[in-house]
């Protein structure tokens, strides 16, 4: 699975819609272009839904229970704005507290990648990709171990649709996976229209900087190598000599995999429990990539499918 993209029996690829086309159900319906805004409670029980559409605001009451996969920014966002979270924080808004969730948008979690690049020597044809995915992934380690991979380099050339860079040159971006930081999802006013505050606090911890170095000297090894010296005229990126510390520091990115915030665990402070329901309520349930316990050691489309799948045995399970 690479950037939402499953392949169906005949290994055609399909989206992650066209494999699920949810409306096929009878017993779906869909609204569209609404923006859910809060979670109805009385007392404790999760009873509806509001939302808007349009102008409009609606709510919705619900005779079972709710689903909450709006993802992990906004899932945590939605849960403090219906008065689930940690109450220092809901009382900055005068949001009335369901339950005192203290880690209700901590924990946040992405993997970040690095760059290592090489130009192309002009007379060297370079394939055009009309997409954006990278065509191949590199596997690795920090540590050097075939037990412990946390290194997921993608590699690419210029030509790849929306890249920005030069089109005669070739790509290693060592997505570095199972860092140590974490960040937060905080509300910046108890308004649905406002984005949360996202405080990724990349590269906090100590340690993280040394995994992404580790993993930007891979890339720069590789592209480095003798066997593609008829392909490179020279490294571009990071320029020979160049504190590779600013550098990271200077250009690492995200890799969208958010997750975390509303973890799942046994113990009392996490936010949801082993069957997702939101712990101190009842009718609610996340499932999304927010209840991730723990960075994975891949991309996480895949685990957040596998996630929604036992989830919906859970609630058909459930009594
Ligand atoms: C640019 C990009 C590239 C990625 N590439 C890859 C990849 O190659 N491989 C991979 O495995 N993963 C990739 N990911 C990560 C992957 O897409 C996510 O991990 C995964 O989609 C998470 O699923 P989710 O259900 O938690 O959240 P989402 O897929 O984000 O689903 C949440 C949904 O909730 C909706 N929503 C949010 N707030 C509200 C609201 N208030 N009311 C109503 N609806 C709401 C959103 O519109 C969204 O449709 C990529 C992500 C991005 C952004």
């Amino acid at each position: 699975q690479f950037n939402n993209i499953t392949l169906d029996s005949l290994l055609c690829r399909e989206t992650s819609y066209t494999t699920f086309l949810p409306e096929r159900y009878k017993n779906v319906t869909l609204v569209t272009r609404a923006i859910v805004t809060r979670i109805l409670f009385k007392g404790t029980q999760a009873v509806g839904v509001e939302y808007v559409q349009g102008k409009n605001k609606y709510s919705v009451g619900v005779e079972n229970e709710i689903v909450l996969s709006a993802g992990a920014i906004a899932t945590p966002k939605i849960l403090m704005l219906s008065g689930i979270g940690d109450e220092a924080e809901l009382g900055k808004f005068d949001i009335d507290v369901v339950v005192n969730g203290k880690e209700v948008g901590k924990n946040l979690h992405d993997d970040l990648f690095v760059s290592a690049g090489f130009s192309i020597p002009e007379n060297k044809p370079v394939p055009i990709y009309p997409y954006s995915l990278a065509p191949a992934v590199i596997f690795g380690s920090t540590t050097n171990s075939n037990l412990a991979v946390d290194i997921e380099s993608s590699v690419g050339v210029g030509t790849l649709k929306g890249f920005l860079g030069p089109r005669n040159s070739f790509w290693l971006w060592p997505n570095v996976m199972h860092l140590k930081s974490k960040g937060t999802v905080t509300l910046c006013s108890d308004s649905p229209d406002d984005a949360p505050l996202v405080n990724p606090a990349y590269l906090s911890e100590p340690g993280d900087i040394e995994s992404c170095k580790i993993a930007l000297n891979l890339g720069i090894e590789i592209g480095n190598k003798s066997s593609l010296s008829p392909w490179r005229k020279e490294q571009i990126a990071p320029k020979p000599g160049t504190d590779l510390e600013s550098y990271i520091r200077e250009t690492a990115d995200t890799t969208y995999h958010y997750c975390g915030t509303c973890r799942m665990g046994y113990d009392e402070n996490s936010v949801v429990d082993t069957k997702l329901r939101v712990r101190g309520t009842s009718g609610l349930r996340v499932i999304d990539a927010s209840v991730f316990p723990l960075p994975i050691t891949a991309n996480t489309a895949a685990a957040t499918m596998m996630i929604a799948y036992k989830g919906s045995d859970i609630i058909i399970q459930a009594p």
